[in-house]
């Protein structure tokens, strides 16, 4: 699939569309995630489902994600595979004319030109997975609180932790002859 036939699945037809509610599917696998590059996300398969009610003035945009993400861990690089389970709703008033300012990019609610062909979602699909990440990806421990990161990685964080212990020991003669002054 190239670039424009993923992108092409976002957009839902709004012009000569009657009013009423319609049901998409949409599946984001390895391609969208290299196109849309979010995060540091490497790989997935969401399933997207999208209930788009029309009416003359209002487009209501209901979607529910559920599926994977995989992303680097945090700790040791290895893949981190992350189950999501989201529900997002967009609004898009429809209007003669959009007067400029009206849209706030950290609204849900858009407002769009009643003429519009159609409702590009890649973006707001983006942001929603963007949005559902976790601040950070660290592999999980297992049920006897052991880290499953890669094992070699764990071996050599904890021989650079030591290290650093054994400086903090190690202690600066211009730390001592501080201690030794006296205030009066
Ligand atoms: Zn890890």
């Amino acid at each position: 699939m190239n670039e424009k036939q993923i992108r092409d699945d976002f957009k839902l037809r709004l012009a000569g569309v009657e009013d009423g509610t319609y049901s998409f599917s949409i599946s984001c696998k390895k391609e969208f995630f290299e196109l849309a590059k979010i995060s540091n996300i490497e790989d997935g398969d969401l399933k997207l489902q999208v209930e788009m009610s029309k009416t003359e003035k209002l487009v209501d945009v209901r979607c529910h994600f559920e599926g994977y993400v995989v992303a680097p861990c945090d700790r040791c690089l290895l893949p981190v595979t992350l189950p999501m389970d989201i529900d997002e709703r967009l609004i898009v008033k429809l209007v003669p004319t959009v007067e400029e300012g009206e849209n706030d990019d950290d609204d849900d609610i858009w407002v769009m030109d009643e003429n519009t062909y159609e409702l590009d979602i890649f973006q707001f699909v983006y942001e929603s997975i963007f949005l559902a990440m976790p601040i950070s990806v660290i592999h999980e421990d297992d049920e006897n609180g052991n880290s499953t990161c890669d094992p070699e990685v764990l071996k050599k964080l904890e021989e650079l932790s030591q290290k650093e212990e054994e400086k903090e020991k190690e202690t600066d003669p211009r730390w001592d002859a501080l201690k030794n002054l006296k205030f009066d």
